[in-house]
């Protein structure tokens, strides 16, 4: 072990840096300068610097400082005067502090991915189960409250009848569920239709025009009910908003909550719940008794919409229905596949008598024309445009 360091010294009178030795005894440091011996009293000396490696330690006393440009000094210290040591820190010590705050730092944020990946997923999985319908009901009911307050909803009787209609009959197809669905077809011409939980569907005006029969809107009716049955729309909402849900919906702030993620797209889910959306919805289609090629041929068009890439209006909100659900190539390849399980038979007309070309306009008095109108009317204007 080292007994004497090279210094500098300031007298802390003047800007001048002296070159000293020092050297260590239990009690003082005896700083050599000029051949003149000079004892710091370590009780009187006080660390300013030196906390972190690599960094020279300065100690003070009074207006007088020392710079020593080597750790090891304050080892050596710990050493030769454990009695003062504890005024001291060791600059290696602190490298040590430093890594464990890092350590701890990475471990932290380490737990918080596994938190946020597999602990709340798996807690949202346990906790949706286990909430009551009638909860989910408040909160889809909080949920939709905030859409139709920004949106008017279709008053064209026509529309409510038909779409009820669609409704009881995909309904007596499961019996005994444990909710009150209910629909609401708001007036809008993005190409979309979502589930909140407890029930709660939304149309929006611009999907049912795109659709050519009562049974492809009936495809999409299928598909969302599945959302709502299989409780994806609720673990979707706890999921997204994680611990704030949990949160909000612990001191009952549902109605906070439903408006952090009231938003025209709906709620989205991974590919596997839209997966089993489908193919479920393509039973209870049948289980009612409905054509479901009317689901794959709706998927189809949007499919063709997809690979037009149209810029036009009509082509870019079909889009929007896109954007929340998964590629439609491989949605519409394994919907026939699914198709292809189901016996054939054949199939009532879902609404027999009902003119659907007139039923699905009239909620926006446009005039009527169905999916192969607008693609005309889409074509000309690209005509024109190029
Ligand atoms: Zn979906």
């Amino acid at each position: 072990m080292k007994s004497f360091w090279k210094a500098f010294y300031y007298d802390g009178r003047t800007a001048e840096r002296h070159e000293v030795e020092i050297s260590l005894s239990p009690e003082a440091l005896c700083v050599k300068k000029d051949g003149k011996e000079a004892l710091w009293r370590l009780d009187e000396v006080d660390q300013t610097q030196g906390f972190n490696k690599g960094e020279p330690v300065r100690l003070e006393k009074g207006g007088e400082a020392l710079i020593i440009n080597d750790a090891e000094f304050v080892v050596s210290l710990y050493s030769m005067a454990p009695a003062h040591a504890a005024r001291f820190k060791r600059p290696d010590r602190m490298g040590r502090g430093v890594l464990l705050i890092s350590l701890s730092a990475f471990l932290t944020i380490a737990i918080g991915l596994g938190v946020y990946f597999w602990a709340i997923p798996a807690m949202v999985r346990v906790a949706t189960a286990n909430i009551p319908p009638s909860v989910e009901d408040r909160l889809g009911r909080s949920y939709v409250s905030g859409l139709t307050g920004m949106v008017p909803q279709c008053t064209s009787p026509e529309i409510i009848d038909s779409t009820d209609r669609i409704l009881k009959k995909l309904e007596s197809a499961v019996p005994g569920h444990p909710y009150d669905f209910k629909l609401y077809v708001l007036k809008n011409e993005t190409v979309n239709a979502f589930a909140a939980p407890g029930g709660h569907i939304v149309l929006l005006s611009g999907l049912i025009e795109a659709t050519e029969s009562p049974e492809e809107l009936a495809g999409v009716m299928a598909h969302e009910m599945q959302h709502v049955l299989k409780k994806h729309s609720t673990q979707a909402i706890f999921k997204d908003l994680s611990t704030g849900v949990l949160f909000s919906f612990a001191f009952g702030d549902l109605q906070g909550l439903s408006g952090a993620v009231r938003t025209m797209e709906g709620l989205r889910y991974g590919r596997n719940l839209e997966e089993e959306a489908d193919k479920k919805g393509m039973e209870l289609l049948v289980r009612a008794g409905i054509d479901p090629e009317g689901m794959v041929g709706f998927f189809e068009y949007l499919w063709e919409c997809e690979c037009k890439k149209e810029k036009k209006d009509k082509k870019a909100s079909v889009l929007e229905y896109l954007s929340t659900h998964p590629a439609t190539e491989n949605r519409v390849e394994y919907l026939k596949k699914n198709l292809g399980s189901v016996s054939p038979r054949n199939y009532e007309p879902l609404l027999p008598g009902v003119d659907w070309e007139r039923v699905k306009n009239s909620c926006s008095g446009g005039p009527p024309g169905g999916k192969e109108k607008q693609d005309e009317e889409a074509q000309k204007t690209d005509e024109v445009d190029t």
